[in-house]
């Protein structure tokens, strides 16, 4: 299979960004009178929307979160990527070993994934190829925002890899026609995630970036790999 493009989700690929999601989180939620901590976030909010998840606490509750809720989750957010926010171990090293052209496409909205690269210290290696789930009318897990960002880069869809780390997003990839490669190396990753990415479509799984540069020369020699 001839490569053309790399597509890389970012939060949990680019950025080990869903352990200060849920910190961010975990803080709004313990300041509107519902203590838990980042922990218990992670374990009862991973995949869930941000919607959901406020449902999901107003009904346990029994009344309103503030309708800004979502909002101050997001400020929060972006005050501690500032602060705390790292790059995937050896994302950098990885994405300069390889010698194709790339994008991004990430659920986030285009100022969140900017200032994550940019607190991360990726964003001068991939801009301008930055493509969210705000181009495009259905985010992950539809196939939308990569065939979106496939048509911009001009590469046809079936000689794109993508390398994500969610099921939703390995389900947006698949269906889109693409080889997807999942990772599990994020800190926020539970076991077993590797055979829920594999369940979801994802050819092959890895956990440490140092092995992308590698796997992209075999999935481009060797399709059988993915068989
Ligand atoms: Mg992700």
């Amino acid at each position: 299979m001839p490569v053309d493009l790399i597509i890389f989700d970012c939060d949990g690929v680019l950025v080990d960004s869903e352990v200060i999601s849920c910190r961010a989180h975990a803080d709004v939620l313990t300041r509107h009178g519902y203590p838990i901590t980042p922990e218990q976030v992670l374990v009862r909010f991973l995949g869930v929307s941000e919607r959901d998840a406020r449902l999901m606490v107003e009904q346990e509750i029994g009344r309103k979160l503030p309708d800004d809720l979502e909002q101050q989750v997001n400020a929060a957010t972006l005050r501690f990527y500032a602060s705390d926010l790292l790059p995937i171990t050896h994302v950098a090293a990885a994405i300069g070993a390889i010698d194709l052209p790339k994008c991004v496409a990430s659920s986030g909205t285009p100022e969140k994934i900017r200032h994550g690269l940019s607190c991360a210290g990726l964003y001068d290696m991939l801009a301008p190829h930055i493509f969210s789930a705000s181009q495009v009318a259905r985010g992950k897990p539809a196939p939308d925002l990569f065939l979106f960002a496939a048509e911009h880069m001009k590469a046809a869809p079936e000689r794109c890899l993508v390398i994500e780390d969610s099921v939703p997003g390995v389900t947006g990839a698949h269906a889109a026609g693409m080889t997807v490669l999942g990772f599990h190396g994020g800190s926020h990753c539970p076991p077993g995630h590797a055979a829920r990415l594999r369940a979801a479509g994802a050819g092959v799984t890895f956990d440490d970036m140092r092995r992308l540069p590698e796997l992209v020369r075999q999935v481009a020699a060797d399709p059988e790999l993915l068989a």
